[in-house]
């Protein structure tokens, strides 16, 4: 029987960290570190996200400020209010809750974002620094898996990673930072062949593919570390990609959803928040 990785529980210290930075400067008069998150329509996942992260904001002492827009939103006033936000002064990060609706292009409006403000690393310019290996703000999520593989005290060095899914903020940037920390990376998407095969090869299976249970034990090595990234609703509960229950039979760890990755990733998008503070006060 392998272990849960509890991210919850292993994001804490880092909230712990967030909260003495902010009542820090706090007792010194200094501004504490202030998030606007943009949420377009009325996706209640989305909803549900955006509260709970607001939450917590109050918890670690992070001011927030969330603008809803309509569903119908043009491009055009959506990037003029991204354009006010970058302005601000007050605000040093900004988050676009995603997914967008289909007739705004994510791409090109999450890169409107100052990228200095760009705390969920999704503009051109912090995804090129990312590739390039310069210093940047990181995708949460796919830093969230690498926080989370460290935290088992396993070596990554030279494992054989397979990542499942390629999405540009989620599968990629995940490959590229266990790469940078020397594994041998195989990425899989819809077109691979043999799935099975290749994933029972690894020796950490990271899974993003946003489909309910579809990692069953078969895909699975003896002893893996198997960190699960989806996030489905399933009969009106979230669910991942792994089907946690055999898995956590063959694997020695897996994360848990909810209370895994997630957990992880909100606390390092705030943990950047306090840090786009300090870089802009240079
Ligand atoms: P996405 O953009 O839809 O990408 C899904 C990827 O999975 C694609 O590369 C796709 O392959 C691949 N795929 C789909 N079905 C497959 C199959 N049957 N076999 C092999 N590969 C398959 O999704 P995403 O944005 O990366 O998100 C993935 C999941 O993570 C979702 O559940 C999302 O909600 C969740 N998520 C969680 C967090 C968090 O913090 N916990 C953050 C972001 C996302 P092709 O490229 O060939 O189409």
């Amino acid at each position: 029987m392998g272990e849960i990785i509890a991210g919850k529980r292993i994001a804490m210290n880092l909230r712990e960290e967030i909260k003495r930075f902010t009542e820090n400067r706090k007792s010194k008069g200094l501004s504490v570190p202030c998030l606007a998150t943009i949420i377009v329509g009325e996706d209640p996942g989305s909803l549900y996200y955006v509260n709970n992260q607001s939450k917590l904001c109050q918890e670690l002492g992070i001011e927030t400020k969330v603008i809803k827009l309509p569903q119908d939103i043009s491009e055009k006033l959506l990037i003029n209010q991204i354009e006010d936000l970058n302005e601000n002064n007050d605000i040093h990060g900004i988050m676009i809750q995603l997914p967008l609706p289909k007739h705004l292009n994510e791409i090109n409006i999450t890169s409107r974002v100052n990228y200095k403000k760009d705390v969920d690393g999704l503009t051109d310019i912090n995804n090129g620094k990312f590739y390039k290996g310069e210093k940047c703000f990181i995708p949460c999520t796919p830093n969230s898996v690498v926080h989370l593989i460290r935290n088992t005290g396993a070596s990554i060095e030279g494992k054989n990673v397979v990542v499942l899914g390629r999405s540009n903020i989620v599968g990629k940037p995940a490959a590229q930072l266990l790469l940078n920390e020397n594994a041998t990376v195989t990425i899989c998407h819809s077109k691979t062949q043999n799935l099975k095969s290749v994933c029972k090869n690894a020796d950490i299976l990271v899974v993003a593919i946003g489909k309910p249970k579809f990692v069953t034990k078969d895909y699975v090595k003896e002893g893996a570390i198997v960190i699960d990234v989806g996030t489905s609703s399933l009969d009106g509960k979230i669910c991942g990609d792994v089907c946690f229950d055999e898995v956590i039979d063959v694997a020695s760890h897996v994360t848990p959803v909810p209370g895994g990755v997630g957990a992880m990733t909100t606390t390092l998008l705030l943990k950047n928040v306090c840090e786009a503070l300090v870089n802009n006060e240079y």
